[in-house]
């Protein structure tokens, strides 16, 4: 029995890390290893990882989307999002998971107390990440989500797949992050801007000043761990959390589906969250 995660690039996944951890805590001697699966090369490996004992993977860039056709099943995170990060062989069949947007929520209770239900939320972006969460929240009970997007037309498409109709779609100027940010408690950013690598910056901060006193403020992004939006956010005293616990999460709840069984979460989290530190992630 063997799990892997899948991409291009992949080797500079820290799911091995994650998954590993979590493995040798469990007692278990399955093994985690990284393996670079090109675009276009999906039903070759997933003939190739029939025959050599895989029994789950992660998926990675470009192969979220792509793997959709190619699966047996899917779960119902995974079929409103579009996208799978999580593929399981069970009886022989390949069942697709989509455990980021679950990774969030479970992110924002453990790292934040908060619990999305009746929360108005703002959340910024309309890729993929932002799809999975943007579900996610609405479906853990958010009784309002602003979806606020540079490309409105994305925002206005990933709303309309909200079968609880909780998402509405924003624009993504000042006035508007502003007017949307005064109605909400929480403020969540999918795009990539702050994050390591991008050319690109929010152009000024001035939205945070309409978050209530005891607002938040969650950032996908976890590198750099503290990015300029976060750390604005705390000079105003708001609460503040990187991405960081959601990669955690994502993995203890792919962890579940890989071994098919409940696993003790919050231990589990713990575990990986100290093997990162370890490796100074
Ligand atoms: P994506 O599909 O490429 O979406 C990028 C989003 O950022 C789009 O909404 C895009 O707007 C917006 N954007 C990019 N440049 C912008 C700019 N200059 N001004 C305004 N908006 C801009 O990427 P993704 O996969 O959703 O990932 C988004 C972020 O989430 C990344 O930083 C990623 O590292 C992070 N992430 C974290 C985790 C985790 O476990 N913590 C998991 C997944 C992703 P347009 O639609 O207008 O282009």
């Amino acid at each position: 029995m063997r799990l892997q995660v899948i991409g291009d690039p992949v080797l500079h996944s820290k799911s091995p890390l994650i998954h590993t951890s979590m493995l040798a805590a469990l007692g278990s001697d399955m093994e985690y290893t990284p393996h670079v699966v090109r675009r276009g090369e999906l039903p070759r490996y997933l003939a190739w990882a029939r025959e050599n004992g895989v029994t789950g993977f992660n998926a990675t860039m470009p192969h979220k989307e792509d793997l959709l056709p190619l699966l047996d099943e899917m779960d119902p995170a995974a079929r409103a999002v579009g996208a799978v990060n999580t593929v399981c062989l069970r009886e022989g069949k390949w069942m697709g998971f989509n455990t980021d947007g679950g990774g969030a929520v479970e992110a924002l209770r453990d790292g934040l107390g908060i619990d999305p239900a009746g929360l108005t939320i703002t959340l910024l972006g309309a890729g993929g990440a932002a799809k999975a969460v943007a579900l996610a929240l609405s479906a853990a009970g958010a009784e309002r989500v602003f979806v606020c997007n540079r490309t409105l037309s994305r925002a206005e498409t990933l709303c309309a797949q909200d079968p609880l109709g909780r998402l509405t779609p924003n624009r993504f100027d000042a006035a508007a992050l502003g007017r949307c940010a005064e109605q909400s408690q929480l403020l969540v950013n999918c795009t990539n801007l702050g994050m390591a690598g991008c050319p690109h910056q929010f152009e000024d901060f001035s939205f945070l000043d309409a978050l209530p006193r005891d607002g938040a403020v969650f950032d996908l992004i976890y590198h750099p761990a503290k990015t300029e939006l976060l750390a604005q956010a705390e000079c105003r005293g708001l609460k503040a959390l990187n991405g960081l616990p959601m990669l955690v999460w994502q993995a203890v709840l792919a962890l579940e589906h890989f071994l098919d069984r409940p696993l003790d979460r919050g231990a589990m989290a713990a575990v990986a969250t100290d093997a990162l530190r370890g490796a100074g992630v």
